[in-house]
C-alpha cells in the first residue's frame, strides 16, 4: 500500500485531497489518502468579515470535510513533527494523544497564521480575523460592548466602549471594519441610540487602503470608508494595547475596549520546525511545488513560497485565488510521482480581486476591469457564491445576503467564544497556561 498523507484542510489541502482522489480512482486505487487537520472542515475566509458582522452564520463558511471528500481518510490532529529519513508524520489528535502516521508522499499545506508584531499588550488585548472562534468573538464582543455602553453612566468609558480600532487596512481589515460598522449601525437601530456614537479607527502604517486594488479603487473605497464614519488613519499603527486604551505610534491616546489586528499573515509555525529554508517565513519550493533535496516531498499555499513565473524573481501572493490553483497542480504532480500523468509547474496570472464595502457598495478589479458601487457589489456577492466548494453552503450564504436586504441583523451574542478561544495562540492551536 502506497500512502500519501496532506497536512492541513485549507483551501490548498482540500482542493489537492478532492482532486487527487478523482486522479487516482481507476489507475491507482491501491494508494490510500489521509488529511490531518485539526478541524474537520475547509474554512472559507474570505466570508469570515460577514461572520464577524453578524451577516452570515458561521456554519456556512465552514465546508464539511465529511462526504466532500470521498476516498479521503480525514484524520484530526495537529502535525508536530516531520520525520524526512523515516517518512512519518508525528501529530496531537483532540484527545492530546500523539500518533504517527508513515507516508511515501507528503504535502504540506498547514497555511499561515496572523504576524503579530513587537507591540506591548498586542498578544494580550487585541483579536485577530484568522478562525471562526476569532470572527464569533468580535461579533459577540462588540455587541457586548455596545449593550453595557447603553447603561454606562461614565460618558469617557462609554464612548470607549463604543470605539472600534482595526489594524490593517488591506482588503480582510477593510471589510472587517465595513461589517462592524454595519453591525453597529443595525444594533444602534434596535437599540435606539444614535449610531454616530459608534466610532470606528482604521489603522494601517502604508500610504493607501488597500494597495492591492490599484490607487483608483483604494481612494473610492477610501471616500466610502469616510461616508460610513470610518476614521482612516494612514501611515499610524499601534505603539501600546492596554484593556481599556490603545496608544498610537503618533503618540496619541485613544479609549477603546475593542482592537481587531487583521495586518498580515506569515508561515504556520509547523513551517519554521521542520528547519528547511524559508522565505518571509514560507517553505521554499520550486515551480512544480516540491521541496528541494527532498523526494516525494510538496508544499504549496500561503505556507510555501512558491515562485510567480508570471513575475521573475517575485513569489505568489498569499491568497485563496493561489492556493486553490496550487492545490490542484499539487495533486497532478503527485499523482505523476505515482505514476499517473505528467507533472506540471504552477503558472497563474492575478485574475484581481473582490472587496465587499458593506451596504450597496464594493470595489473590484475582475480580469482587469475597475469596477465600484452596485454593480461591484453584484458581482462580488456573485462570485464568493460560486467561489464556495458545496451546494448547501452557497444556499444558505445566498439565504442570509437575501435576509440581510430585508432585515436588521440579529444584535444577539451567545459568548460561546471565549477570549481565551479567540487568543492568537489558540487561532494557532498553540495551547496558552492556563492562569494560577
Ligand atoms: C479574513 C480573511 C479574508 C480573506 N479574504 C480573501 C479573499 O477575499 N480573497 C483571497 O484570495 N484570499 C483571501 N484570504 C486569504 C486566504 O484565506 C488564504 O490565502 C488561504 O486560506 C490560504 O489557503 P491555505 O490552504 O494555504 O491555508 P489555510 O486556508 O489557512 O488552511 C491551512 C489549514 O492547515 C491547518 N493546519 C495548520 N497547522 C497545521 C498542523 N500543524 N497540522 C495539521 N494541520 C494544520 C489549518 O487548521 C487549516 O485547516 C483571506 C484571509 C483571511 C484571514
Amino acid at each position: 500500500m502506497t500512502s500519501v498523507v496532506i497536512v492541513g484542510s485549507g483551501f490548498t489541502g482540500f482542493e489537492c485531497a478532492r482532486t487527487l482522489a478523482k486522479k487516482l480512482r481507476k489507475q491507482r486505487p491501491d494508494v490510500e489518502i489521509s488529511l490531518i487537520s485539526p478541524v474537520d472542515y475547509m474554512l472559507y475566509t474570505p466570508l469570515l468579515p460577514d461572520v464577524a458582522g453578524g451577516l452570515v452564520d458561521a456554519r456556512f463558511v465552514a465546508i464539511p470535510l465529511a462526504n466532500a471528500l470521498r476516498g479521503v481518510q480525514a484524520i484530526r490532529g495537529r502535525v508536530d513533527e516531520v520525520d524526512f529519513e523515516g517518512r512519518t508524520v508525528t501529530f496531537t489528535d483532540p484527545e492530546k494523544r500523539s500518533r504517527a502516521l508513515q507516508w511515501d508522499r507528503l504535502v504540506l499545506t498547514p497555511g499561515s497564521v496572523t504576524k503579530l508584531f513587537d507591540v506591548p499588550g498586542l498578544a494580550e488585548h487585541a483579536r485577530g480575523l484568522k478562525s471562526t472562534a476569532e470572527a464569533l468573538y468580535l461579533r459577540d464582543h462588540v455587541i457586548q460592548q455596545l449593550e453595557l455602553a447603553d447603561v454606562d453612566d461614565d460618558p469617557g468609558r462609554r464612548r470607549a466602549r463604543r470605539t472600534i480600532v482595526v489594524v490593517g487596512a488591506s482588503y480582510s481589515g477593510t471589510e472587517l471594519a465595513v461589517q462592524l460598522r454595519a453591525l453597529a449601525d443595525s444594533a444602534a437601530n434596535q437599540m435606539s441610540f444614535d449610531p454616530s456614537e459608534v466610532n470606528f479607527l482604521l489603522l494601517d502604517l502604508a500610504e493607501q487602503v488597500m494597495p492591492e486594488v490599484g490607487e483608483k479603487l483604494g481612494e473610492a473605497a477610501q471616500r466610502v470608508l469616510k461616508e460610513r464614519g470610518i476614521d482612516v488613519r494612514l501611515g499610524v499603527t499601534l505603539k501600546e494595547v492596554h484593556a481599556e486604551h490603545v496608544v498610537l505610534s503618533d503618540d496619541s491616546l485613544i479609549r477603546t475596549h475593542t482592537v481587531a489586528w487583521v495586518t498580515g499573515v506569515t508561515g504556520a509555525p509547523l513551517i519554521e520546525k521542520l528547519g528547511l529554508p524559508t522565505e518571509r517565513g514560507r517553505l521554499k519550493v520550486t515551480t512544480e511545488l516540491q521541496v528541494p533535496g527532498h523526494s516525494g516531498v510538496f508544499a504549496a499555499g500561503d505556507a510555501a513560497a512558491v515562485p510567480d513565473v508570471t513575475q521573475p524573481g517575485k513569489i505568489t501572493p498569499p491568497t485563496a485565488q493561489h492556493a486553490t490553483r496550487q492545490g490542484k497542480v499539487l495533486a497532478r504532480n503527485v499523482a505523476a510521482s505515482l505514476g499517473v500523468g505528467k507533472p506540471k509547474r504552477y503558472k497563474h496570472r492575478n485574475m484581481g480581486l473582490v472587496v465587499d464595502l458593506g451596504p450597496r457598495y464594493a470595489v473590484a478589479n475582475p480580469l482587469n476591469v475597475q469596477l465600484s458601487g452596485f454593480p461591484a457589489k453584484i458581482v462580488t456577492r456573485a462570485y464568493h457564491v460560486y467561489a464556495i466548494p458545496r451546494f448547501v453552503n452557497r444556499w444558505a450564504v445566498t439565504l442570509a445576503y437575501l435576509t440581510d436586504l430585508f432585515f436588521d441583523r440579529p444584535v444577539v451574542s451567545f459568548g460561546l467564544s471565549t477570549q481565551e478561544d479567540a487568543q492568537f495562540s489558540a487561532s494557532e492551536g498553540i495551547p496558552t497556561p492556563k492562569a494560577g
